[in-house]
C-alpha cells in the first residue's frame, strides 16, 4: 500500500519512520504523562485511502474522547471536493487540518482562486490549519521540501484571520519576527515544535518564544518518529520559568483547541 504513495515511499524509506496506531499512542501517553495528543493526518495521494485514514482518526479520537484530537488529511485532487471533505470531517468532531505539504498535494497556496473553497471551509468551521514547514538551509532530511518561510510569509499575509500553526518551527520564520511587519502578520500564527531534536540545537525553545512570545509556541513531538518522552524531557531540561514551560507543554495548546 505504502509503495502506491509517492508521498510515502519517500518519508517511509527511513528505517526510523514509523506509523502508529491509536492504542499505541494511548499506551505512549500514560507511559509519559501525556493528558492530550494532537493526531495529525497525511498526505495521501488517493481519495478513498485519506477518507479511510480520516474515519479512523475521528472514531479514535471519538472513542478516547478527551485523550485525542484528530486533524484530519485533505483529499488530493479538486479543491471543492476537498473542502467536502473538510466539512464531513468537522461535522464528525475534527478541531483542524493537516499536517499539510502542499507540494505532495499539488496545492499553489498562493493561487487564491483554486485554494478558496479550502479556506472557505476552514473559517467556517473555525478548524486550525496545520502547515509542515522546512528550513531553506541546513542538512536535508527526508520531508525537507515545500514551505519555506519565503513561501509561508506571502500565504500568511493572504489569510489574515486563519489560524494556521507552523510545524517544526515555521522552518525558521519566527526569527523573522524581529521585523514589526512579520510580527504583525503572525497575529493568528503559532509554531510547533514537533522535531526539535532532529532539527536544532535546544537553544531554538528560549530565542523563539523570545522572538514570537510564549503563548505562540505549541509543543509537539513528531511521534512516532520518536518517543514522545524525548523531546518532553529536552523542555524539562531548559529551566524555563515554570509558567512558561506550563504553556508550551500543554497550556497553549489548550487554549487554542478550546479544551
Ligand atoms: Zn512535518
Amino acid at each position: 500500500m505504502l509503495r502506491a504513495e509517492p508521498h510515502f515511499a519517500e518519508v517511509f524509506a527511513s528505517p526510523r519512520a514509523r506509523m502508529a496506531t491509536a492504542e499505541e499512542v494511548i499506551s505512549s501517553m500514560e507511559q509519559d504523562e501525556v493528558d492530550t495528543s494532537v493526531v495529525l493526518g497525511a498526505n495521501w495521494g488517493a481519495p478513498e485511502r485519506c477518507r479511510e485514514a480520516n474515519d479512523y482518526l475521528l472514531e479514535s479520537a471519538a472513542r478516547h474522547q478527551g485523550l485525542l484530537v484528530a486533524f484530519c488529511g485533505l483529499t488530493p485532487g479538486d479543491t471543492e471536493t476537498a473542502a467536502l471533505e473538510i466539512e464531513r470531517c468537522a461535522a464528525a468532531g475534527a478541531m483542524g487540518v493537516g499536517e499539510l505539504r502542499p507540494d505532495v498535494m499539488g496545492l499553489d497556496m498562493s493561487n487564491e482562486a483554486t485554494t478558496a473553497p479550502i479556506y472557505r471551509a476552514l473559517e467556517r468551521h473555525r478548524l486550525i490549519l496545520l502547515l509542515h514547514t522546512s528550513e531553506p538551509v541546513g542538512h536535508f532530511y527526508p520531508g525537507k521540501a515545500g514551505m519555506t518561510p519565503e513561501t509561508l510569509y506571502p500565504f500568511l499575509l493572504l489569510h489574515p484571520s486563519l489560524t494556521v500553526v507552523c510545524a517544526h518551527w515555521g522552518g525558521g520564520l519566527p526569527f523573522y519576527a524581529l521585523m514589526p511587519e512579520v510580527a504583525r502578520a503572525l497575529e493568528h500564527t503559532y509554531f510547533d515544535t514537533s522535531a526539535t531534536p532532529f532539527l536544532y540545537r535546544p537553544q531554538i525553545y528560549n530565542h523563539a518564544i523570545q522572538m514570537v512570545g510564549e503563548d505562540k509556541v505549541l509543543f509537539g513531538s513528531d511521534y512516532p518518529l520518536m518517543p514522545q518522552r524525548r523531546p518532553i524531557s529536552e523542555v524539562r531540561s531548559l529551566s524555563l520559568p515554570q509558567r512558561v514551560e506550563n504553556l508550551l507543554l500543554g497550556g497553549n495548546a489548550a487554549k487554542l483547541l478550546g479544551l
